[in-house]
């Protein structure tokens, strides 16, 4: 596995890390974001051991390409806040459209240049699906008719076997939300879709653990490892 490393958005309050990791076989590429939301912690950190866990070949892929931004907002991030204007408000939300700030167009611009097959966007929200109809937290969201939602589903009937407490039990979201990165990615690169939405009152450990098996979910189910 060739591990790379390049800077985003640089010379700007945005600039961060893009990290790729080539496997040896050929093979689909699958894009993760972390940090679009700078307080959502959990996510960042999942995000940033996984980088390290491919880096030190903890964890490695056989095949094909996958790209890792653990920090989309790095001036929300170090303020611990959900950014302004919302990052994930300002993706092209047509396919005439642009994005209308600087880190969304650097990362819209990775997404035409690698058409990856699979888009994570790793979050955290208020509370539990187990609980209510009406919040996000230890939920799977993808937009009406995606690709992945059979697999979605497949995702988290394996992913609650492994959930201890019933309460943490994850669910499906179906959702268009406009100027997102999800939906941007799923109507104008057709990349199955996902946001991964882990509940931020858990314990910190909890959250990164539940989002980086998550994760390791959908790089097996696109074929990488
Ligand atoms: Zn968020």
């Amino acid at each position: 596995m060739l591990a790379q490393r390049q800077k985003l958005a640089k010379g700007t309050p945005y600039e961060t890390w893009l990290h790729l990791f080539h496997g040896k076989q050929p093979g689909p590429t699958v894009m993760i974001v972390a940090g679009i939301h700078g307080k959502e912690v959990g996510s960042i950190r999942a995000a940033q051991r996984l980088v390290k866990q491919l880096r030190n070949q903890e964890l490695t892929i056989n095949r094909g390409t996958l790209i890792i931004v653990p920090v989309a907002n790095q001036p929300a991030f170090k303020k611990r806040v959900r950014g302004k204007p919302d990052l994930n408000r300002t993706f092209p939300r047509s396919k005439s459209r642009k994005a209308t700030q600087e880190m969304s167009r650097a990362l819209f611009i990775i997404m035409q240049n690698y058409k990856p097959a699979w888009y994570l966007d790793l979050h955290e929200a208020n509370g539990l699906s187990s609980k209510s109809k009406d919040v996000l937290g230890q939920t799977l969201i993808t937009n009406p008719g995606n690709a992945s939602v059979p697999i979605v589903r497949r995702i988290i009937k394996q992913m609650n076997k492994i959930v201890n407490r019933p309460s943490h039990r994850f669910h499906i979201r179906l959702h268009k939300l406009k100027g997102s990165s999800r939906t941007a990615a799923a109507e104008s690169i057709h990349a199955k879709a996902v946001t991964v939405e882990t509940c931020w009152s858990l314990k910190m450990n909890t959250r990164i653990q539940y989002q980086m098996q998550m994760v390791q979910h959908f790089i097996r189910e696109a074929g990488l490892m």
